[in-house]
Order: C-alpha cells, then structure tokens, then sequence
C-alpha cells in the first residue's frame, strides 16, 4: 500500500496531510497524484463522489506552482459557489505550510470587485465558478492568459448545469502549452466532447465501482405528473408483456396498495413487505421464482438482495431517499451476463434525483415517454 509519501509528495503537503489526519490516500489519489506530479500531462480521471478528487487534484498543483511568483498558475472550475468555496478552503488547507500561498475564490452573489482586488494582490491559484470567470475575463479584472494548470472540476455536474459554452470560453483564453485536469463521476457525451476539444492525448483513469461494470443494466426515466404514477406503471406493464419484475416503493402501505391494484386491474402481481407474516412473504418469494407472478412488488428492506434470475426489468415506482439505494434495486436484474433495464417513474419535483443517481452509478438515464394515451408533463 503506497503512502503519501511513497507518492512523491513534498514535506510542506505532507505535515498538512498529518494535520488533516489522513492516514493513506485513496485510490483516485494513489493513482492520479504521481501521474500529475511527475511530467506535465492531460488527465481525465473518472470516480464517484466523495472519493477524495479535490486532494487528486490539489496536491499535485500546490506541489508543481512556483509559490515565489504572484502571477496565477493554477485554475480550478467548479459547478457551484458552495463547491468553490469548499475547494477554496480544502486548498488552504492543503497548502497551510506553502508560505506566501494565495488562493482566491471567484463566485457569483459576491462582490466582484472585492474579489479582483484579492487577485490583484496576487493569487496563484483561483477556484471560480464558470460565470463568474468569464465575466472577469471579458471586464478584464483577471489574466488567465499565463496559468499551466487548468482543472475542471465535477465535469458532468458543470456540464449538465449548461457551462458548456462558458467552459470552452474560459478555456479558449489559457494558453495551448498548459496542462488540462478532467476530474468527473461520469463520462457523458458533452464531458468527452470538452476532452476531445481541449485536451492533448489525456492520460485516463477510473476508479471503479466494479459491481456496476460487470452489470449490463440500461437506466429509463418517464416523466410524469404524479397522479399519473399508477396508471404510468400499468402502460410500462402492457408494453412489456413478458416483464418479470421487481416493482419498488417507498413505504409498505404503498407496497401493499399498488400490488392488490394491479391484482384487481388483472395483473400477475405479489406483494412483498415487512407488514406481512414470514410465511406469507415465503409464499410470495416462492411464487415470484417459479414465475407464477410476474411483478413483484417490494419494500427496499424486503427485497435487499434478493437474487432471482432473469429479472427483466425492475421499475422504481417511487424512488429512494438515498441514491445509494438504487443501486441495490437496479442491481436485481442484469444479473450473471444478461441485460436488464431499470426504469424509474418520477414526478417533476423529484427530476432532479435523477442527476444524484448518475454520480453515483457512473451511467446516464434515457429520458423515455410512456407509450401512448398519458398526458406527459414537461
Ligand atoms: P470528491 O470530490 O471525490 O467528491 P472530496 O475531495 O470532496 O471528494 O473528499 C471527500 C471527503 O474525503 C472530504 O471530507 C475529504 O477531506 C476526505 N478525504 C479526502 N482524501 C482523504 C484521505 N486520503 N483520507 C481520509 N479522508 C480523505
Ligand atoms: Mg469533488
């Protein structure tokens, strides 16, 4: 196991590294810290949240900026004030021990004069938001036009937030001899497109999560007006004749609700949740596995790990509070080998999880109608 200071990293970083109480660094740190210290290279490295990227990418360019010179060397995107902010402190932080370190937070709802008098006095490294950057540069109030790290952060955050076009703005004033650091959860389309465009053959690495990889699950999401949720589930259900399924909901009344209605509407259905005595949930289990039912419908507590082959798809019919979660249900299909689909039924308020459970899972959601005769809402 390598230490921090088997990675190569200096005596300023690594009496902070002590002070922070880090003992060892983590995987995205082990294996994109010497890449970054030893010669000047693009990087993409791929990992979920909260796997330690800030210090990835933070130590390396702390360690490689001439701390002597005022000029800014080092630029950090980031998606939003509160990460920047984050990033700005943790930087600090790291750096406690580079005498004469500057590091400048440059974010929007803040004073921007404020902020290019801070620069002004010399910042080596600025962590900012794409808006507020690209304001700066076109008012001229700071100079990007000499730095020899460029970092971007959160990639596919930033990118689904619509900072495209600021992004390649902002990177469109750095100069072409720099080095460009991709640090992201996940590779959608927009997120390779910015690395083609800007970045010089990147070396890459993914810090994975080896249980989806093996996992050949594609991710659906319809959108709906919640009233429409039932009736929503019963058209996923006639479209897919042959479903066998897992049908996840929130509560064990709503378990119990939804499966007696699709009994009633003339669906093969079983309900399965901690209400329930323990020989009727074995009936019930007995009953989905020789596929005498075809949907299941379960509590998250009643159907962890259950491991019934060829489930063909399973449905969220609500989602979980914790994305973490989902990554349990939609691990009930695409088992051994086979594909499987997981479909989630949201309601405009809760579209935005969606985002959550893409870092989490390293995969992007079709955004998919439901077939047919529902009044969709946008
Ligand atoms: P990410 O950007 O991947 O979501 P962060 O960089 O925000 O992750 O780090 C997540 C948390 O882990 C932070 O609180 C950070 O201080 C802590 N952390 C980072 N590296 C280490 C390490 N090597 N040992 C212990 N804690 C760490
Ligand atoms: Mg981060």
């Amino acid at each position: 196991m390598n230490t921090f200071q088997d990675l190569g990293l200096n005596e300023d970083l690594l009496k902070a590294i002590t002070d922070l109480g880090f003992t060892k660094p983590s995987e995205v740190q082990e294996k994109s810290i010497p890449i970054l210290l030893e010669g000047e290279t693009d990087l993409v490295a791929l990992a979920q949240t909260g796997t330690g990227k800030t210090a990835a990418f933070g130590f390396p360019m702390l360690q490689k900026i001439n701390i002597d010179s005022r000029t800014t060397q080092g630029l950090i995107l980031s998606p939003t004030r509160e990460l920047c902010l984050q990033i700005t402190n943790e930087m600090k932080n790291y750096g406690k021990y580079c005498k004469g370190l500057n590091v400048v937070a440059v974010y929007g709802g803040s004073s921007i004069t404020d902020q290019a008098r801070e620069i002004k006095r010399g910042a080596q490294i600025i962590v900012a938001t794409p808006g507020r950057i690209k304001d700066m540069i076109s008012r001229r109030l700071v100079d990007i036009s000499k730095i020899d790290y460029a970092v971007l952060d959160e990639a596919d955050e930033m990118l689904n937030m619509g900072f495209f076009e600021d992004i390649t703005d902002i990177l469109s004033n750095t100069p072409k001899e720099k080095s460009t650091w991709l640090f992201s959860a996940t590779m959608p389309k927009e997120v390779s497109i910015i690395a083609k465009k800007f970045m010089n053959s990147p070396q890459e690495i993914t810090v994975g999560n080896k249980n989806e990889s093996t996992n050949q699950v594609s991710h659906e999401y319809y959108l709906v007006n919640a009233r429409d949720r039932y009736s929503a589930l019963k058209r996923l259900a006639d479209t897919n004749p042959d479903i066998f399924s897992v049908i996840f909901c929130r509560t064990k009344r709503d378990t119990q609700k939804v499966a007696e209605q699709l009994i009633e509407d003339g669906y093969s259905a079983g309900a399965l949740h901690g209400d329930l005595s323990q020989n009727q949930r074995d009936l019930v289990m007995n009953s989905f596995r020789k596929k005498q039912i075809q949907m299941l419908v379960a509590t998250d507590v009643a159907a962890r790990g259950i491991d019934v082959d060829d489930i063909t798809h399973v449905i969220n019919y609500q989602l979980p509070d914790e994305p973490e979660i989902y990554t349990h249900r939609s691990g009930r299909t695409g088992r051994a080998g086979k594909t499987g689909i997981s479909m989630v039924i949201v309601s405009k308020s809760e579209v935005r999880k969606i985002k959550g459970i893409e870092r989490i899972i390293k995969k992007q959601f079709e955004k998919k109608e439901i077939p047919d005769g529902m009044e969709i809402c946008e």
